[in-house]
């Protein structure tokens, strides 16, 4: 070894206590190796075996055993009131704004190739992911008929597919209402792609879950892998008759979602609550997504109950709730049932697919702020956690020191990785529970944690092989410790913890400093316009810190004395970099004392937008508040949404992210300029026009009022 490397070897051997104090100052390092040495993979690991047995649509008899074992183990780790509640679904009552689906049954499924070949293509009975969700009863014998992607009218051109089966490959729910609903065929097979990654079509085995439109009446699709797809076109191409045999009996009926929950009391009544939320619903096996959140949700009780039970932990002011329901649903049902609970939420550690091994599904664990119109502390507090597993994860993989700190998961049999903690920080990402609790009529900031990519996501190979009980019990102290963090945060240590925030705040300002510079030098923007999207940035990244600093003196209900020199900081940072912002304008050209508005000349600017009506968010697992009152038609007609795009293949849809947001920010007192600016600076420079449009079709819909 080299000499300096020898130095630097030495170094090493005090390196584990230094990284070992990292989780503070939130907790102490008592605190934290209580809850380290509690945590187990190997138990969350086996838990997830059982769920992972599991079809888990909601409304069927299969999610009502995992509710069931759930329950069981929420009662056996000492859960109080842990219950299950039953919310009723019939395609008309809402919870919120959000409109119940009847519920979908099915006795048995299957589909035969019968000629040129005779095989099976798919049996509810053995692998149900065969049968796509909300398919109705069928008894057809027909030839397939390929319709490529089948979401477009031109895919119909000179072919007859009355009472035959098409192959289609585009989003389900299009091809149904185009294939089945207009011209007259009985059902679909299709191999529509998983979410799209780098890795998407490499492995053409791979069976995707799909889902019809569960309110429309007729129609199935049996699911076959990309391979079988292609195999069954080259008979098509080669002009053979494709005769296959459909059988489904199914129905869609009036029945309920099953919402498990428990407690771990707080003790001050007062406080509020925090609560644990993930998705039990899902496709079998659905390893990742969600059994993982699940268990490690449910092990997070556990530690929680076994610490403070025992003394290890002062028990909390704020009570601890545990939710466990079908995604998007349960959360809209159960918050609307309990209108008293939603308003003692103050924090959500939310958890959908937190095991996943990254060298086989190829997934970063990533911490998820919650959206600029929910300013928080909360992802501080996670992502702090996360950078101290990921740092100790990091030294240990690289030099075998401090293996307690990695939080390995090797104990008991358990048979986890010594993988590092592929974990980052990212801004809001779309696509589970934690949209709801974001929302600006629930408000609870959300510690989102999510991995992603999954190349497995939503297909039969989203098994427990691709499973690491390691990264488990990674995700179940990191859940567990933030959650413990935000039940625990009072008055008395609001005053040395600010300055942890604030020092996060000055990054992130700095950090939208090189947004802004890239703005004001964009040249497809005129000098003037570059500088007023620029200094739009600094303006809300600003106000978004200073309001991070104010909800944390809200939560804490303190009034640290540092708060307003914090605030006056962070102010002439923000002047200073504005400043440099002029500068850089002034030598494009720009000229005036302050930019102006690109909006200043349009009448709709000075609108004020208002809430009325229900609460929630306007899209939903199944669901789309617009869709529904205003039509596909009008819907296309509406910039930012009219993309071909469809959320279940595209999680990451920018049109989407901004109509989630521009609704959030209205509050009755923005106008549409600043709301415009708002979620400019957020996601980029947007026309007002886009923005005017979408209000416009959400006041239509009776969701916005204008003053
Ligand atoms: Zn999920």
């Amino acid at each position: 070894m080299h000499a300096f490397l020898s130095f630097l070897a030495g170094l090493m051997v005090v390196l584990p206590c230094c990284i070992a104090r990292a989780q503070e100052p939130f907790l102490t390092q008592p605190q934290w190796q209580a809850l380290r040495d509690e945590a187990s993979g190997a138990a969350a690991y086996e838990n997830l075996r059982v769920l992972a047995t599991l079809h888990r649509v909601p409304s069927m008899p299969e999610f009502d055993q995992a509710a069931e074992f759930v329950l069981g183990r929420a009662r056996a780790y000492g859960l109080e009131d842990a219950h299950a509640e039953q919310y009723a679904i019939d395609g008309k009552v809402r919870y919120g704004l959000m409109l119940s689906h009847l519920a979908w049954q099915v006795e048995e499924a299957s589909l035969w190739e019968l000629a040129p070949d005779a095989m099976p293509l798919g049996d509810w009975a053995t692998n149900p992911i065969r049968l796509a969700d909300y398919s109705h009863s069928a008894d057809v014998r027909a030839p397939l008929v390929d319709v490529g992607a089948g979401t477009e009218q031109t895919d119909y051109l000179g072919k007859d597919v009355r009472g035959k089966i098409v192959l289609a490959d585009g989003v389900l729910s299009t091809v149904q209402r185009l294939a089945v609903v207009e011209h007259g065929a009985s059902g679909v097979v299709s191999a529509m792609p998983n979410q799209t990654t780098a890795w998407s079509g490499l492995d053409t085995t791979i069976v995707r879950w799909g889902h019809l439109d569960p309110r429309l009446t007729t129609g199935f699709a049996f699911m076959v892998s990309r391979g079988t797809a292609t195999a069954l076109r080259a008979q098509l191409a080669a002009g053979h008759t494709v005769l296959l045999k459909a059988h489904v009996k199914a129905s869609m009926q009036p029945g309920h979602w099953t919402v498990i929950t428990g407690t771990i009391p707080g003790t001050d009544p007062h406080a509020g609550e925090v609560v644990y939320s993930c998705h039990l619903d899902h496709q079998r096996p659905g390893a990742n997504d969600n059994a993982s959140g699940c268990v490690s949700t449910l092990e997070s009780a556990r530690v929680l109950s076994t610490l403070i039970h025992s003394g290890k932990l002062a028990r909390p002011a704020r009570t601890i709730r545990f939710i466990w329901g079908p995604e998007v649903e349960g959360t809209m049902a159960f918050l609307s049932q309990h209108p008293d609970i939603r308003q003692e939420l103050r924090a959500d550690v939310h958890m959908d697919m937190v095991g996943g091994d990254p060298f086989k599904d190829k997934s970063i664990l990533h911490v998820t702020e919650t959206p600029w119109s929910l300013p928080t502390f909360v992802t501080d507090v996670g992502d702090l956690f996360a950078e101290t597993i990921r740092a100790a994860a990091a030294t240990y993989a690289e030099d075998g020191s401090g293996a307690d700190a990695a939080v390995l998961e090797t104990r008991n049999g358990g048979s986890g990785t010594r993988n590092e903690f592929l974990v980052d920080e990212t801004s809001y990402a779309e696509g589970s529970d934690h949209d709801d609790y974001d929302s600006s009529t629930i408000a609870v900031p959300s510690l989102y944690l999510r991995d992603w990519p999954d190349i497995y996501i939503h297909t039969d190979h989203d098994t427990l092989e691709q499973i690491d009980p390691t990264k488990l019990r990674r995700a179940v102290l990191l859940g567990a410790a933030a959650g413990y963090t935000y039940a625990s945060l009072g008055q008395q240590r609001a005053e040395p913890l600010l300055s942890f925030f604030a020092a996060r705040s000055e990054a992130r300002l700095a950090a939208g400093f090189e947004r802004a510079q890239k703005l004001a030098d964009d040249r497809s923007l005129q000098a003037g316009d570059a500088w007023y999207e620029a200094r739009n940035v600094m303006v809300h990244a600003l106000a978004r810190e200073q309001a991070e600093l104010e909800a944390f003196a809200t939560y804490t209900q303190s009034r640290p004395s540092g708060l307003a020199s914090f605030h006056r900081a962070l102010q002439a940072q923000a002047e200073t970099l504005e400043g440099m912002l002029a500068t850089l304008a002034a030598a494009r050209g720009a000229t005036g004392a302050v930019p102006l508005a690109p909006w200043r000349a349009e009448s709709d600017a000075a609108l004020v937008p208002a809430r009325v009506g229900a609460f929630g968010p306007l899209t939903y697992q199944n669901d789309d508040v617009l869709l529904d009152r205003l039509g596909p038609e009008r819907m296309r007609n509406i910039t930012l949404l009219g993309g071909r795009s469809s959320r279940l293949v595209r999680v990451q849809d920018k049109g989407a992210l901004y109509a989630y947001e521009i609704v959030n920010f209205v509050n009755g007192q923005r106008s549409l300029g600043q709301i415009r600016d708002a979620v400019a600076a957020e996601f980029g420079p947007i026309p007002l026009a886009a923005v005017s449009d979408y209000l416009k079709a959400c006041q239509e819909a009776g969701v916005i009022t204008f003053r």
